[in-house]
């Protein structure tokens, strides 16, 4: 009874620990991921031409498609793009912010290696829709485009994790009005802007109103003033 007693205090630290890193732990992934992701210097694909690179210093720049020779996938997450003036560019997915889309914007008619196509062929066929954003961008339980799990996959999770699981409806619309908040301009949402990367979902609808999300948007900015 007495060395009971005696490791008593351990054993109650030890099931909290457990308890609170079961329940802390992804919330705190997340914290500690979107940290590292905004040093990363961003990729943006705003139209066909090309790409544009957001570097860490705040230098922009702008490459055209018609500038490169080829690329190729070397190793596994690293493209090479071989300019017309002969220099390299190496682009390494944990590197940048975008790596994917990248990928996916490579013109179908520029020169790639036999691992390229391989990968884009696998990493981009049979996509299907995603209910949050509305695009044809869902591979593998997650949405390429929003970033997004799949209801089916957020279910599994919450069950791992023991958690309580909301119904459909509620999850699609706490994703939405995450995900349309970076669409608003003025008083309205566009929930239909044209994604170079993705075609649209036929027949989708958004679950939430411009007005919820605008709402939605000045309570995250009321609770982190810059
Ligand atoms: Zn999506």
């Amino acid at each position: 009874m007495d060395t009971f007693n005696k490791f008593l205090p351990l054993l109650i630290f030890i099931v909290v620990a457990v308890l609170v890193l079961k329940f802390l732990s992804p919330l705190w992934l997340k914290f500690k991921l979107k940290r590292i992701m905004k040093f990363k210097p961003i990729i943006s694909i705003e139209d066909k031409n090309g790409f544009i690179l957001y570097l860490a210093d705040k230098a922009v720049r702008k490459i055209k498609w018609t500038e490169i020779d080829s690329i190729e996938l070397a190793g596994r997450q690293k493209l090479q793009l071989l300019f017309r003036d002969k220099s390299v560019l190496s682009i390494q997915e944990k590197e940048y912010e975008g790596w994917l889309s990248l990928v996916r914007a490579t013109p179908e008619n520029m020169p790639v290696n036999n691992a390229l196509s391989s990968y884009k062929a696998d990493r981009f066929s049979n996509l299907s829709c995603c209910k949050v954003c509305g695009k044809i961008a869902v591979k593998n339980d997650e949405c390429l485009n929003c970033i997004t799990d799949t209801y089916e996959k957020y279910c599994k999770d919450a069950e791992d994790f023991g958690g309580e699981i909301k119904t459909e409806r509620a999850f699609i619309k706490e994703n939405q009005l995450d995900w349309f908040t970076g669409f608003i301009d003025g008083s309205k949402v566009d929930f239909y802007a044209k994604e170079i990367l993705y075609d649209d979902c036929p027949g989708w609808a958004p679950s939430v109103t411009a007005f919820e999300v605008i709402k939605y948007e000045k309570k995250l900015d009321d609770a982190n003033p810059s």
